[in-house]
């Protein structure tokens, strides 16, 4: 229930008080962390393994922050650019296979910018290395 303060002052005395009793929205980072919403948008993860090369994807993607490589047949390995991405997850939402998606992390930040460069590889899903380049599709 909300008080109903008629005098300015008590309403501002009523705000200190009430503020300085609640819990801070703030946390001690990086001692302590906030725990993501269920569907944020953070990093990008790549599952080649379902990848069809239908570069629906690069197609869309408003940044060009991702690229497909044929590495195989019927082997894809894919380039993601985290510098690049502004994290729309259009790209997810353009895959037909769902084998994009986007996770709740949000430690991206690299001193090395080249680190942000990311291969998905179709052999191990699950590990990313970094590349130096660009690739090139
Ligand atoms: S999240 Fe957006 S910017 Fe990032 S790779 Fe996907 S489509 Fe491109
Ligand atoms: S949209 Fe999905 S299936 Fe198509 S190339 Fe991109 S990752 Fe592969």
């Amino acid at each position: 229930m909300k008080l109903k303060l008629k005098s300015k002052p008590a309403r501002m005395l009523f705000e200190v008080l009430h503020s300085l009793l609640k819990k801070p929205a703030t946390v001690l980072y990086p001692k302590e962390k906030l725990e993501m919403a269920k569907n944020y948008r953070g990093r990008l993860v790549v599952h080649p393994e379902k990848c069809i090369s239908c570069l629906m994807c690069m197609r869309d993607c408003p940044t060009g922050a991702i690229n497909i490589n044929k590495i195989g047949e019927k082997k894809f390995e894919a380039v993601i650019d985290l510098s690049r991405c502004i994290y729309c997850g259009q790209c997810a939402e353009s895959c037909p296979k769902k084998a994009i998606e986007l996770t709740t992390d949000v430690e991206i930040a690299q001193l090395n910018p080249q680190k942000l460069k990311v291969v998905f590889h179709a052999k191990d899903p699950d590990k990313c290395e970094e590349k130096s380049e660009r690739a090139v599709s």
